[in-house]
């Protein structure tokens, strides 16, 4: 709905980067794991990385906005429609010339491919500091693109480990094994509203309640990550910590 159509309004939240210029039309709108990038037609790049709490909204022009105005972080608006970003904490515009790194060009091989670049996820994964626990690891978008906190959660407990087991402490076909796993999981629930890794559920994410549902153990959850923002749900007897 935005892509070929004349830009009208652009506004970067505390921005002090001139925008695109006069006359521009919005050429692509692509997302790169969490990274959304909308291009325009003189080369200019606004670059969003939503994280957990960030969003975009499209709405007709003249729409009243259903998130708060206060929370807005973009507007790219065409005769027709507006797009917000919401919330998002990085919310950048790059021009053609600059020569500052591009966050996105960063990010690992796409898990969410029919034929996954496993083995250079491989040397991604070895190349990292093997002290930091899988969990982080497998959130880190720079080594493999596409898992988040639900998946992490879902394919630790399918494979057996646990999140907080140190790098060094998992072999490579463990390793291999979890970033199979992932790409199935995340390939299957591609388009599905509701995502499904295990009897057309969730195993263990979400469900401290229930408890797991291969042995009936209690599913623990542990705040782990930057600023302890990530959650990650385990089951206490298949997935027994990492003693060493
Ligand atoms: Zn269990």
């Amino acid at each position: 709905m935005l892509v070929g159509r004349e830009l009208e309004k652009l506004h970067v939240h505390r921005s002090r980067k001139r925008g695109p210029g006069q006359g521009v039309s919005i050429i692509g709108v692509d997302s790169r794991g969490k990274h959304l990038l909308i291009t325009f037609s003189d080369g200019v790049i606004l670059h969003t990385h939503l994280q957990m709490t960030g969003d975009w909204r499209l709405y007709r022009r003249g729409e009243r906005w259903r998130k708060s105005p206060g929370a807005m972080r973009a507007v790219v608006a065409t005769a027709e429609h507006e797009a917000v970003c919401f919330a998002a904490p990085t919310v950048e515009l790059f021009h053609p010339a600059e020569t500052a790194e591009r966050p996105w060009e960063r990010i690992g091989p796409d898990l969410c491919l029919d034929e996954v670049a496993f083995d250079s996820i491989m040397s991604n994964v070895a190349a990292t500091d093997q002290r930091r626990h899988i969990a982080d690891v497998l959130l880190d978008q720079r080594l493999a693109a596409g898992i988040g906190n639900v998946y992490k959660s879902e394919t630790l407990w399918a494979c057996k480990v646990h999140p907080m087991t140190p790098l060094a402490a998992i072999d490579d076909a463990t390793r291999r094994q979890l970033y199979e796993t992932a790409s199935n999981q995340l390939r299957s629930n591609l388009g599905n509203w509701r995502r499904a890794t295990y009897r057309g559920g969730l195993g263990v994410y979400g469900k401290s309640r229930q408890g797991c549902p291969l042995c009936h153990g209690a599913i623990r959850t542990a705040e782990h990550g930057e600023g302890l923002s990530r959650l990650s749900y385990w089951c206490e007897s298949c997935q027994p910590r990492h003693r060493g």
